[in-house]
């Protein structure tokens, strides 16, 4: 074996006596309620594919026709030679959705905030984050060589209290999740939006699990407390409630033009490719035409938090992510074992995902699970804590 071998070994045997070591699961299927994994049929609540659009006989259909016509892959970096007209036409098409000036795609949600900040902020400079917020954020924030100023969670009055204590940069930018993706908790955007106002800061927020979800059409957080146009950097995420693949930053046409320019994580990646840019249209018309499928999913999502006990008011309780923290990594990893065993897959969840001590089950329910499947869960959830 070889030294690096030798020691990556022990770090990989630490990670597992601490019961972090992460391994993939394949599924034989494609994406959807009912999956296929390691041979057996199981309900999945793991996915974002929140409206049950990644495998939708339409979407699959777009996907195919955008590959018949554009090719595989799109070959090149878009400023080299792969800007097609797919990529104008789904640019178009999200800066229409998020009534914006302009829009521009990336090949993920991770590269859209780590180009999108790193264009944004740098020496000189200030980020303000939520402590909760995406790891893509994150390591944005950590990249760009900014100040890195980490606010309490949903806490506009922190953020406050920051943003009145470090003056003098040349930027400053606050970036806030829309919905928390492992807490489902909606950002505090109203109260941001004016502290962000009263500090001359600038405010970005990732809609990525807001989009196609939250709000009257689907437009996220922002849509849902009625601040559409108030925020400078919006950013979403085609990987998830759209369910093709991709990222995307919406806002006016010197922030596009600047990213056109600046944002590395475009400039020097490959084109996102045809058949992502097929599904995401087809995905965005689905979340326009079908509304249904958001009621459907916010019933579903209120549901299993009442058989859970969970409180359910307000638009909270209508967000299909649903924690249930059981603490040390170990304990998740058993519950999400005994789950598996009872024909439901739902992932634990552990540092550094979220932080120590509040490793967790992530649920999130779909638009098209079925009430029984709901219940179904709910029933092994309660099983699964009862003592043995
Ligand atoms: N932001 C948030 C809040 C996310 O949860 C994720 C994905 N888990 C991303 C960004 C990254 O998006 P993508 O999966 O499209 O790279």
């Amino acid at each position: 074996m070889s030294a690096l071998a030798d020691e990556l070994r022990h770090e990989l045997q630490e990670l597992r006596e601490r019961s972090l070591l992460r391994s993939l699961r394949f599924a034989q299927s494609a994406q959807g309620t009912r999956m296929v994994v390691g041979g057996r049929e199981v309900c999945a609540f793991c996915s974002n594919d929140y409206l049950g659009l990644a495998s939708d006989r339409r979407v699959r259909q777009a996907a195919k026709e955008a590959v018949d016509r554009y090719g595989a892959g799109a070959g090149a970096s878009r400023l080299v030679n792969a800007s097609l007209e797919i990529h104008r036409e789904l640019e178009e098409r999200l800066a229409q959705f998020e009534g914006t000036e302009a829009a521009l795609v990336f090949p993920s949600g991770y590269a859209a905030n780590l180009g999108a900040i790193c264009a944004l902020v740098g020496r000189g400079d200030a980020i303000f984050v939520d402590r909760l917020n995406h790891a893509s954020i994150i390591d944005g924030a950590r990249l760009s060589g900014a100040r890195l100023l980490p606010y309490k969670h949903c806490d506009p009055e922190h953020l406050e209290q920051l943003l009145r204590r470090y003056t003098g940069f040349r930027r400053r930018l606050v970036v806030t999740d829309g919905v928390f993706s492992m807490d489902g908790d909606i950002a505090p955007l109203p109260e941001l939006v004016e502290v962000c106002r009263r500090h001359g800061a600038f405010l970005m927020v990732d809609e990525a699990h807001g989009t196609g979800v939250l709000g009257e059409g689907g437009r996220g957080a922002a849509e849902h407390f009625g601040l559409r146009g108030e925020i400078d950097v919006l950013m979403g995420t085609l990987s998830k409630a759209v369910g093709a693949q991709g990222g995307y930053i919406a806002g006016s046409r010197e922030l596009i033009d600047t990213l056109v320019n600046r944002a590395r994580a475009f400039v020097f990646t490959t084109a996102i490719c045809p058949a992502a840019c097929g599904a995401a249209l087809e995905g965005l018309r689905i979340i326009e035409a079908e509304p249904e499928r958001r009621r459907r999913l916010r019933e579903n999502a209120r549901l299993l938090r009442r058989l859970l006990g969970i409180a359910t008011t307000g638009a909270e309780g209508e967000v299909p992510i649903i924690p249930v923290v059981l603490g040390e990594a170990q304990e998740a990893l058993r519950a999400s074992a005994r789950l598996l065993e009872r024909g439901f897959w739902v992932p634990a969840i552990r540092p550094p995902s979220v932080p120590r001590g509040t490793a967790r089950l992530r649920i999130t329910v779909c638009s098209e699970h079925r009430a029984e499947e709901i219940e179904g869960l709910a029933r092994a959830l309660r099983e699964i804590a009862a003592p043995r």
